[in-house]
């Protein structure tokens, strides 16, 4: 087992101000693996007392880019060095298979870092413009101290995503890690020792909810981004909201995925186990509601079910396994509630259930399953699983397809498949998600992530991820 200690505090080790602590189970053995010290409210005060005296009283954010740009290149190749026990530890905590562990919780953040320092280097920081009476210098300037809020399920990814943006522009930062990911939280606070940051700039709390709630309510805190649930990003947003403090939320989704009539089903079932069964499940854009031609239902449930009966449930280091467990006992205890309450709501169970995999007897794991049958007023196609739970729906014609895909609290992702261009793009201009993808979705760091509705406010990556850490200002009279 892997104890720590301390907390890094303004960029150095620190004792915590209490005993309290919390432990990392392994997702797939339920075995202790770290023991972390939980960061209280004076903790907090002291990160961001710290982050606030970098941000006012020092250089930091106004020295040239480039010292900032070789920070951050310094921490890249810190994460880069440290890649493999990355990958381990996320796996063991959230359950993700090692070969997702490698591309999409190390591969992806380092791509996210160097792609937001190529940004960097073209960002009209400050720029002429000729103004309808005067020319005027516009002026994009660091948003200040931010608190950086970030969930178990992506959490290097999470936080690279607004790290790295936040002191390119000239901020400091305070990362809030969730309990439950909190070992690769503390290698990333050994990366960021290693990086040699100026003091001050960075902080990593390990703590639960009561830490992020107060990190969210100090004053010091200019802006929060948060990733998270949409229940959670309400009451943040209320809080920014009485302070009239900036907030970025990344919040939920129930994304759909529309099958037309002319779609390649191959290349739709090939598809499927990366856009619906990601990190188990686990994942904010998972489409989570396929949406099939009511003249092609049968088949289009039996493709769908055919592939999650093919997902080999198991170990997450083992090569061949395709879906790991949940991250907690409460998860799985949760994502199989909604399989029992898809069941009572008369949808038909067509592959998978609520009762552990047979062969699993340890280890918080739950069976791929597809409900058919299934309306969108029901809840398990409203409301967010967070497992690999899937639901079919039938639809009329094409615009059927895209009011049921509207009609949903959220608006995060989606896709269509279709051999059609001219069908593919007529429906993705239509339906009200932030990202969207045409038979696939494949995330792109230049491409902006965030949410309409109930899915968040702002985005994240490419230009409008760095427009997330500055303020703009007007010169004119000059
Ligand atoms: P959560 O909202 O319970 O917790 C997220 C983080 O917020 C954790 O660090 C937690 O400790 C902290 N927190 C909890 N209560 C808080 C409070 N009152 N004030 C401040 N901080 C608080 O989310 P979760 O269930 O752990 O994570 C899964 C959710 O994250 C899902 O809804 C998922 O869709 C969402 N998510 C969204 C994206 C995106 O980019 N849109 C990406 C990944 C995950």
């Amino acid at each position: 087992m892997r104890a720590y200690e301390q907390l890094l505090i303004g960029g150095a080790w620190a004792d915590p101000s209490t005993t309290g602590a919390i432990d990392v189970v392994e997702a797939h053995t339920e075995q202790v693996i770290a023991r972390f010290p939980a960061a209280s409210d004076v903790d907090v005060d002291r990160a961001v007392t710290a982050a606030r005296r970098a941000f006012d009283e020092t250089d930091w954010s106004t020295q040239p880019l480039e010292e900032r740009i070789a920070a951050v290149e310094r921490i890249i190749a810190a994460f880069a060095a440290r890649s493999d026990d990355l990958a381990q530890a996320i796996t063991s905590e959230v359950g993700c298979t090692s070969g997702f562990a490698r591309v999409g919780q190390v591969g992806a953040p380092l791509d996210i870092m160097q792609s937001f320092v190529d940004l960097a280097r073209t960002f009209p920081w400050e720029e002429q413009r000729p103004g309808r009476y005067l020319p005027f210098i516009l002026r994009r300037e660091p948003v200040g101290v931010v608190a950086a809020i970030v969930p178990w399920n992506v959490p290097q990814v999470l936080i690279a995503t607004k790290l790295v943006p936040a002191l390119l522009a000239g901020c400091t930062v305070v990362v809030k890690a969730a309990p439950e990911a909190g070992l690769d939280a503390a290698i990333l606070a050994e990366v960021l020792v290693a990086a040699d940051l100026p003091p001050g700039v960075v902080s990593v709390l390990t703590g639960g909810p009561a830490a992020g709630a107060a990190l969210v309510a100090h004053p010091g805190i200019d802006k929060v981004a948060f990733t998270g649930s949409a229940a959670t990003g309400r009451a943040i947003a209320a809080e920014c909201g009485r302070q009239l403090k900036r907030v970025g939320l990344e919040l939920g989704g129930k994304s759909a995925t529309i099958v037309l009539d002319d779609a390649d089903l191959d290349a739709f079932r090939a598809g499927l186990r990366y856009t619906s069964f990601m990190n188990n499940g686990q994942a904010c854009a998972a489409q989570t509601r396929v949406l099939a031609p009511a003249s092609q239902y049968g088949e289009i449930v039996d493709a769908v079910a055919g592939v999650a009966a093919g997902l080999k449930v198991g170990d997450p280091f083992t090569k061949g396994t395709a879906i790991g467990p949940m991250v907690s006992a409460r998860q799985r205890d949760r994502v199989r509630g909604y399989i029992d309450l898809g069941v009572q709501e008369g949808a038909r169970l067509v592959t998978g259930g609520s009762s552990a995999p047979d062969d699993q007897p340890v280890g918080w794991f739950v069976r791929p399953t597809v409900f058919a049958d299934v309306t969108n007023d029901m809840r398990i196609a409203r409301e967010e699983i967070f497992g690999p739970v899937l639901v079919v729906i039938p639809y009329d014609d094409q615009d059927d397809a895209i009011r049921i895909a509207n009609d949903s609290e959220y608006g995060l992702a989606g896709s269509v498949w279709t051999t059609s261009p001219d069908r593919a793009l007529a429906v993705a201009r239509r339906v009200r998600t932030g990202a969207f993808g045409i038979n696939g979705y494949a995330p792109d760091t230049e491409m902006p992530f965030g949410g309409y509705k109930a899915s968040g406010i702002g985005r994240e990556w490419g230009e409008a991820g760095l427009d997330e850490y500055v303020e703009l200002k007007g010169i004119n009279g000059i």
